[in-house]
């Protein structure tokens, strides 16, 4: 992760397809576009890449999670359950419907903890929204064993954790729906895109339609087909998915990369006693995109990444002083900063966010670092970054 950190030749030859044809959306234009339908070809190479049914490209990994919801039927006043840590992404595409997030603790996968899921369910909750952060995943069987007994839709925001599998599925199979995000700095970047990947037929049609003002899709008039249900546009453009096209087919190669500089840096840290690692559940396997550890406490990661800093060793986080993906800095939506006026039972539910314990949440977070994996980092630099990150690590201790 970056994909963009391994542009080349086959990115600038997918893009020129479309410049010569001159057709830069996606829905139709057939007569001009010389057999080129970029989003078509990577929506079935994500079904092949995914081993999923249907995939449907969309226009941000944000729109997909609102898409993968309302194509569920998840709307104004549902509950939508959602974990502390994650992307801002994930209460924006909850609320744009109307729906109501409900955060719940974490556990040591950082992902949901079934067991908070469980507890947070009220007569209202509609949808289950796990979040795969940081290339790894929640507890999988757990969580889909709550959703089965309570009768609810699982969506798997698998936006970080493209490639990642758990009991031989790829990661964002394994829910109800799917949602991947192909922003800039994803591992399998369009500059901006997204998808939702699902099994079944009726939320992909609904995906289909609803992502594109309601479109059917049906014949070849664009103008003369039919709008069974209100929609939007959250349509991709050619010019974005060529990109995604040529990127997914190297996602084989990001992964071993990944791999690769993933284990370089673990083996290095496994040799301090004090360092453990997140759990990734029985039959997973990480996309090895970001390596998390854990230190003893607050406040030696703190330090640790203060000496990080000083070292010159980037891209790590403590997400607990994150303003973008941890609660405890969205002070925007606990005290509903919104332009525009949101429902009393919106203002209510966003208000008890604030009185809400997360202290679990706190005790993994607080702990953790969180180190992205480049795909561009030689072999020399690995190693290097490797001896500095232990250095700092056990002057912080
Ligand atoms: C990036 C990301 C999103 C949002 O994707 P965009 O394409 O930037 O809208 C949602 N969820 C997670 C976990 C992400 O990392």
């Amino acid at each position: 992760m970056p994909g963009f950190e391994r542009f080349g030749a086959e990115e600038r030859k997918e893009l020129q397809d479309v410049l010569d044809n001159g057709v830069l959306m996606r829905y139709g234009f057939d007569g001009m576009r010389n057999g080129h339908w970029k989003a078509k070809a990577l929506e079935a190479q994500l079904q092949t890449t995914l081993q999923t049914k249907h995939a449907q490209l969309v226009s941000s990994g944000t729109a997909a999670v609102s898409v993968a919801l309302a194509s569920a039927g998840v709307g104004a006043g549902d509950e939508v359950i959602m974990p502390t840590f994650t992307f801002v992404a994930s209460f924006e595409a909850i609320m744009m419907l109307g729906a109501i997030p409900v955060l719940v603790d974490i556990d040591d996968t950082l992902g949901l903890d079934a067991k908070a899921v469980e507890a947070a369910i009220t007569k209202k909750t509609k949808a289950v929204m796990v979040v795969q952060m940081c290339g790894s995943m929640a507890n999988m069987t757990a969580l889909q064993l709550v959703c089965d007994t309570h009768n609810l839709i699982l969506v798997e925001d698998a936006c970080q954790a493209i490639g990642g599998t758990y009991q031989g599925k790829p990661l964002g199979s394994i829910g109800d729906l799917g949602c991947f995000s192909f922003d800039f700095v994803k591992t399998v970047t369009c500059g901006e895109g997204g998808a939702v990947i699902t099994n079944n037929e009726k939320y992909y049609l609904n995906a289909d339609h609803y992502s594109d003002h309601g479109h059917d899709h049906i014949g070849n008039d664009r103008g003369a087909e039919t709008h069974p249900f209100l929609g939007y546009n959250f349509r991709i453009s050619e010019l974005h998915a060529a990109v995604g096209l040529a990127q997914i087919k190297r996602l084989p190669e990001f992964l071993e990369i990944q791999k690769q500089n993933y284990t370089i840096i673990r083996t290095a840290l496994s040799q301090i006693p004090e360092v453990t690692f997140r759990t990734v559940p029985d039959g997973g396997e990480e996309s090895y995109s970001f390596l998390n550890f854990f230190l003893p406490d607050l406040e030696t990661a703190r330090k640790t990444i203060q000496v990080f800093k000083e070292k010159g060793v980037d891209v790590c986080w403590n997400y607990y002083d994150n303003n973008w993906h941890y609660v405890r800095k969205w002070e925007h939506l606990k005290d509903a900063k919104s332009l525009f006026p949101l429902s009393q039972e919106m203002n209510d539910a966003l208000s008890n966010i604030k009185t809400t314990d997360f202290s679990n949440s706190d005790h993994y977070i607080g702990r953790n670092i969180s180190c992205l994996i480049k795909l561009s980092w030689t072999e020399e630099d690995i190693k290097l970054r490797a001896n500095k990150m232990v250095e700092a690590i056990k002057s912080s201790l």
